[in-house]
């Protein structure tokens, strides 16, 4: 076996109502929304985190800059897939991702698998590497009020 390394991402982001909700690259249908300068998917940019994280590549907003105007409103998957590209360029490949999603609603696991083909198709790697799960927070705390959500990822890369 190559060099691997494990990474860890955590992000959060506001629900403000009548806003769109993009999680892993799936528009929910919600009465709220995460609030944010790119779609605001706070479940790829833990993803996103943890592969920069693994790489020693910095952070998300080290590449992505919430003040800059080409970001505004980006896709996500987008973001994930500029991610990879930098990942490769260190002859990095992803091994494994694991996902934890923390918010009250709605349920998202009906949408479990069009986030992971989403994922899998933005980064170039097999659905089956991808785990996605997803709790409430008992109605504690901001997430417990709805005013927002959190991710929470890890993810093994390796080097062939
Ligand atoms: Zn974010």
């Amino acid at each position: 076996m190559g060099k691997i390394r494990v990474g860890f991402g955590f992000d959060v982001h506001q629900l403000k109502e009548q806003h769109p909700f993009v999680l892993g690259g799936v528009n929910l249908e919600h009465h709220s929304g995460a609030f944010g300068h790119s779609d605001a998917d706070v479940l790829l940019h833990a993803i996103c985190d943890a592969l920069l994280g693994a790489a020693n590549l910095r952070d998300i907003g080290h590449h992505f800059s919430n003040t800059d105007e080409r970001w505004r409103g980006i896709s996500s998957l987008v973001l994930l897939q500029h991610v990879m590209k930098l990942l490769r360029e260190k002859g990095w490949e992803i091994n494994n991702i694991d996902a934890m999603v923390c918010l009250e609603a709605p349920k998202i696991n009906p949408h479990i698998p069009a986030m992971q083909a989403n994922i899998a198709q933005a980064a170039g790697i097999d659905a089956d590497d991808i785990s996605i799960k997803a709790t409430t927070n008992e109605k504690l705390g901001f997430i417990g009020r709805e005013e927002g959500v959190v991710a929470y990822a890890v993810c093994l890369i390796e080097k062939a």
